[in-house]
């Protein structure tokens, strides 16, 4: 059974149209400021965690993605994320 932070479209199918159920982003652990490290959810893809780095430099400022991991387990629930073949995500 799959909780909010690892559900997505193939473990809950009727969610197929509803973006909005099926995406969130969410700051998670510690960071120094300027960095940040996240729970990615995308539609058609597995939960991806990923870290960001403030770029004041760029215009408009933003968040920018500097690394991602797709776990092999969901780090709240421990549900193994077997559902996507993993060697389309795992070159990040
Ligand atoms: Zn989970």
């Amino acid at each position: 059974m799959s909780c909010k932070f690892c559900s997505n479209n193939r473990t809950n199918p009727e969610w197929e149209l509803d973006e909005e159920q099926v995406s969130y982003a969410m700051t998670i652990g510690t960071s120094e400021k300027g960095y940040r490290v996240m729970y990615n959810k995308v539609p058609y893809r597995p939960l991806e965690i990923t870290f960001d780095v403030w770029r004041e430099d760029l215009n408009p400022s933003q968040w920018l993605q500097v690394a991602g991991y797709f776990p092999k387990y969901c780090p709240e629930c421990g549900r193994k994320i077997d559902e996507y073949d993993r060697s389309k995500f795992d070159n990040v």
